[in-house]
């Protein structure tokens, strides 16, 4: 063990895990006490940003769902759970990735107005207009198709886009598809599977180890289950 560069981090005996609120926090609890470890706040009722367990040495963060790789590449957090939508937007750079947690599951597709031939624009190789959140899936996996768009980027309500004529098309998150057939949206490609994975700071994987690695094993075991 490096004793040397254990002590001069900051804080070192800490543990700060990064969740959004939502389904990722709900679906993150029993994995947390599968490692022993309880919540004391719930952040849908709670102001506080910053919450405390049942073990000092470990608090929670609660932050938005695409900003949770932010915090861990740059230490702020130790350990986080984000999606692997939000991961692959954020590219992943500083985040090791041991673990899919597969929660918070749902796929990335690409939706249309019913009645839109997306098809026959495909073959025509006519501009299709995308609207997403997700501009860096949306752009590879139409290059990928090799078809021209032209992405606009959107904060939430995808949905919305093709009703207004904003866009032809978005890339979306589906579950249960209850959003997109209460819009009069048909999902018509399926891009990518989604589930939660456990990202960890590089260098907190090695000064934090100990600490880390018995909750890391627990989340793997309680994610199998
Ligand atoms: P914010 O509300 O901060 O803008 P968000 O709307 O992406 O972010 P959530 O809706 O809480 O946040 O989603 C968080 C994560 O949960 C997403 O990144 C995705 O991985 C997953 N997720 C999103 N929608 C669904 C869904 N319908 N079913 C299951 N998981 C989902
Ligand atoms: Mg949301």
């Amino acid at each position: 063990m490096n004793t040397a560069a254990n002590a001069n981090y900051p804080g070192n005996s800490q543990l700060i895990l990064a969740l959004s609120k939502g389904r990722i926090f709900e679906e993150t609890l029993p994995l947390l006490e599968a490692a022993g470890i309880t919540v004391f706040e719930n952040p849908e009722t709670s102001r506080k940003l910053i919450l405390p367990t049942n073990d000092p040495q470990v608090s929670v963060i609660i932050v938005r769902a695409s900003d949770v790789p932010t915090y861990v590449q740059h230490g702020a957090a130790d350990f986080g759970v984000a999606g692997k939508d939000v991961l692959i937007e954020h590219g992943g750079e500083g985040l090791y990735q041991p673990i899919d947690l597969g929660i918070a599951k749902c796929r990335m597709s690409v939706a249309v107005r019913a009645g839109f031939d997306y098809a026959n624009a495909v073959r025509q190789g006519a501009r299709l207009r995308v609207a997403t959140k997700y501009v860096q899936i949306a752009r590879e996996h139409f290059a990928a198709k090799g078809v021209h768009v032209d992405l606009i980027k959107l904060y939430g309500s995808m949905e919305l886009a093709p009703l207004v004529g904003l866009s032809d098309v978005i890339v979306d998150l589906v579950s249960t598809g209850s959003t997109l057939r209460a819009n009069n949206l048909v999902e018509i490609e399926h891009i990518a599977e989604i589930s939660s994975r456990l990202v960890v700071n590089q260098a907190a994987l090695k000064l934090k180890r100990e600490r880390l690695q018995p909750i890391l094993e627990a989340f793997e075991r309680a994610s199998k289950l």
